[in-house]
């Protein structure tokens, strides 16, 4: 079912969840356990990031250079497959602009309908390490407004109708559904979040489906900025996301990360935990338990959860808020 579908049809609010592919060296067993414990919530999809391979230069004895790959995680088809087969639940791979042509974009949606998955997160992805600023690959995507219209202008294009023998006064068949990401803080890059919304509408226009936003820890931002979506123009569901602040080094590296505020209420309870890790994950959980049950009660489609592997704090917040 598509995220859309679930979205207009369903009438409780419910958890979303995404996961990070493993690292290299882990096993499939090991990923299935790991999520096991969300599957006593029922998840209606879970969510695959997705990663750019890096590449190193490694100097030869002639000192020549020589290109290495290093690939780190496991593709987001590969554990989407894996989800599905052993869970029987929708899975939402993420698809980045970075690191691939348009060609190869079309080949990845290709294998996606093969197993069967109809539903993505088109995203422009992030610089890879050595480079300044997002280099699109030559031939590739370099927003994911044009990723979005990429994949919409493949499945009316006339080899994708006729591979699927679709009828030509079918105009613009949408196999896939569409989520795009979204910053209530603003992307990082952008000049003010009004520039940053007017962008966010070229991906609505293109043909996304529904938004899910970047991690927040105030939840005045989120009503903030779908108040201003709402009076762009932007009418598709805005799915809020949420993380669990877990450690005190995410008091720093969050905002680092993610170019975001962190309440001081919520940095001050964290400065007089000070090397209480335990006390330090209890308020974390606390925190993003009331943002939750907040969000919850103004009515939002759905909670966008950045598990990052993690489901004990996870689990005690889907426990007390679904
Ligand atoms: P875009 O929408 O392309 O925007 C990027 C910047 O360009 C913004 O500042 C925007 O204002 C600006 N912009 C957009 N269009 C235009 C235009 N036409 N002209 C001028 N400026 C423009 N990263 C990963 O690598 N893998 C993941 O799986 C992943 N999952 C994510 C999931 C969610 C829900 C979110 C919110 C983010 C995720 N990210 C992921 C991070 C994301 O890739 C980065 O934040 C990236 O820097 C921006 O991606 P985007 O799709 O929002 O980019």
């Amino acid at each position: 079912m598509k995220v859309s579908e679930i979205l207009s049809s369903t009438r409780h609010p419910y958890p979303s969840l995404e996961i990070v592919p493993p690292l290299r060296g882990i096993t499939k067993t090991e990923l299935l356990e790991s999520i096991a414990p969300f599957m006593e919530f029922s998840p209606k999809y879970i969510n695959v990031t997705s990663h750019r391979d890096e590449y190193e230069f490694v100097q030869q004895e002639d000192g020549s250079f020589k290109k290495r790959m290093v690939r780190n995680r496991i593709s987001e088809t590969t554990v989407c497959s894996a989800i599905m087969d052993r869970y029987q639940i929708e899975t939402v791979p993420h698809l980045i602009c970075g690191g691939s042509t348009s060609d190869e974009i079309e080949s990845k949606l290709d294998n996606l309908e093969f197993l069967g998955i109809n539903n993505i997160v088109a995203l422009r992805g992030d610089s890879i390490t050595g480079e300044k600023r997002f280099t699109p690959t030559p031939g590739g995507y370099r927003y994911a407004s044009e990723l979005v219209e990429g994949i919409r202008k493949y499945q009316g294009s006339a080899s994708y109708r006729r591979s699927h023998k679709i009828d030509n006064s079918d105009d613009n068949p949408r196999y896939f559904c569409i989520g795009v990401g979204a910053y209530p803080e603003k992307h990082f890059e952008a000049a003010n979040i009004e520039t940053d919304i007017i962008n966010l509408k070229k991906k609505v226009d293109a043909g996304a489906d529904y938004i899910i936003t970047q991690m927040f820890f105030d939840n005045n931002v989120y009503y903030d900025f779908v108040k201003k979506c709402r009076e762009a123009g932007i009418t598709i569901p805005i799915i809020p996301g949420l993380k669990p602040l877990s450690t005190a080094r995410q008091v720093s590296l969050l905002p680092e990360s993610f170019s975001l505020n962190i309440p001081f209420e919520l940095t001050e309870a964290i400065r007089k935990a000070a090397d209480n890790k335990a006390e330090i994950y209890r308020i974390g959980t606390e925190w993003c338990t009331m943002q939750c049950k907040d969000l919850l009660s103004h009515g939002v489609p759905a909670v966008h959860f950045y598990t990052m592997g993690k489901s004990d704090n996870i689990v005690s917040i889907l426990k007390q808020c679904f």
